[in-house]
């Protein structure tokens, strides 16, 4: 059995935890009903009321919340109290305009950090381990969840920050590092880093890592593991509910489990918002049940994953797991008349051991046709004639994915620039109508 930060509540009987999930329902619904004018509106329009909330299947009479919703009311229209019972606030990037800005209270941080530690501890960090956390800190929620989890387990906690590679490699080896996080393409990058300093990754003592902020598949991941000679977890979260925290999976490696005593998780068909079936791929709508200061229903995150129906798992937890993130549905593009998410050209490009953790789609038009020219960085520098030959295998296992030839182009090492944030995968310069 996993190590547990909270062994009572991950080990919760399944009717014990859905009595707990309706009780904390029912107050959220109240509260976010009473204070944010929003939900007063909504719950309005849907004609219902908090009283209508009986059972935990009564969640489908709420009403959403969107992304676009909280942009209506950013700053501080979603809140339940007066700024002065606010602590602290993170803002997501806002790629396309206003932030996402979500404030904590005390008892926020609190539930952000009981959350983060029990996916660190799950992850295999301890109190012995020296922890060093290259995440830029700023508004972001990343650098900092990591630290309050952190904190908690009690680990030796190196917040070394944003970027400087070879800073990093160099703390690493100076500290004796044992666990690292951050976004699965900067641990690759990292790895490179360390050996064009002629230091063998393998050699230094990192033995686990914490990854997200980026939707991975097996392939990179298994690309960290061969690097580093180290364990991968993966980690889920988004600023709407807290930050990274959500969900992370376990040893088993098999899905992740989400805290199902803070998160109310529905999986749902992103057209026709109605449940879908058992195991099938939705999107994951989430409803925090123990946030105060900024609780939201029925959040719709556009990350398309599927939920395992199996309630018990090796490891003795007892929250559901759901699959890996396959996507955004946001992110979801539509190459003539075909639905790819990058997932998919990642899964083809990390089959090769050349192929490098960096890699983006650049999008185009060309007489009115899309185009697609898929930018990959090498692993390590090759011959001419080597790239020749990565350039025509790729472009044929593309071709089996989505029907038809790409361009590829292939650099060199390090071009592609690295942020130490979320990678930027695709690029979509075509001509709009
Ligand atoms: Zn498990």
């Amino acid at each position: 059995m996993d190590q547990m930060f909270n062994k009572k509540m991950e080990t919760i009987s399944r009717e014990k935890l859905q009595e707990l999930q309706l009780k904390q329902l029912k107050q959220t619904v109240k509260q976010v009903y009473e204070k944010v004018p929003f939900y007063t509106k909504a719950f309005k329009k849907n004609g219902v009321t908090p009283a209508d909330i009986k059972t935990l299947h009564d969640i489908q009479k709420l009403p959403f919340t969107t992304k676009n919703d909280l942009r209506d009311n950013m700053p501080f229209g979603m809140l339940t109290a007066p700024l002065i019972d606010y602590v602290e606030l993170h803002a997501s990037s806002g790629t396309t305009g206003i932030p996402i800005t979500a404030c904590y209270t005390v008892h926020d941080l609190e539930v952000w950090s009981e959350v983060m530690a029990r996916c660190l501890c799950m992850s295999g960090l301890t109190k012995k381990d020296i922890f060093q956390n290259p995440i830029p800190y700023g508004t972001f929620t990343g650098a900092f969840g990591f630290h309050y989890g952190a904190q908690k387990i009690g680990s030796m906690f190196i917040p070394s920050g944003k970027g400087q590679s070879e800073r990093q490699i160099k703390l690493m080896e100076y500290y004796g590092t044992t666990f690292i996080s951050g976004v699965a393409s900067y641990a690759i990058r990292l790895g490179q880093v360390a050996e064009s300093m002629g230091i063998d990754p393998k050699k230094l003592s990192v033995r686990n890592g914490l990854f997200g902020a980026e939707m991975f598949t097996k392939g990179l991941k298994q690309r960290i593991i061969d690097t580093w000679d180290m364990d991968v977890h993966d980690i889920y979260g988004l600023t709407e509910m807290c930050g990274p925290g959500v969900s992370t999976d376990c040893d088993e490696h098999d899905g992740l489990h989400i805290w199902e005593d803070h998160f109310l998780l529905e999986v749902l068909d992103p057209k026709t918002l109605e449940p879908v079936g058992p195991e099938e791929e939705g999107e994951l709508v989430i409803t925090t049940l123990t946030k105060t200061g900024m609780p939201l229903l029925r959040y719709r995150t556009r990350d398309i994953a599927k939920i395992y129906d199996e309630t018990t798992c090796e490891c003795g937890r007892t929250h559901r797991k759901h699959s890996t993130i396959k996507g955004r549905s946001d992110d979801m593009i539509i190459l003539r008349g075909t639905n790819i998410y990058p997932g998919q050209i990642e899964h083809v490009l990390m089959k090769h051991e050349d192929v490098g953790g960096n890699w983006r789609m650049v999008l185009s038009t060309k007489n009115e046709m899309d185009m697609l020219t898929v930018e990959l960085e090498t692993s390590r520098q090759l011959s001419q004639i080597e790239m020749m030959d990565l350039e025509e295998q790729l472009k044929g296992d593309i071709q089996s994915v989505l029907v038809f030839t790409p361009q590829v182009k292939i650099l060199p090492p390090n071009t592609i620039p690295d942020t130490g944030l979320k990678a930027k995968r695709v690029i979509d310069n075509r001509e709009k109508e």
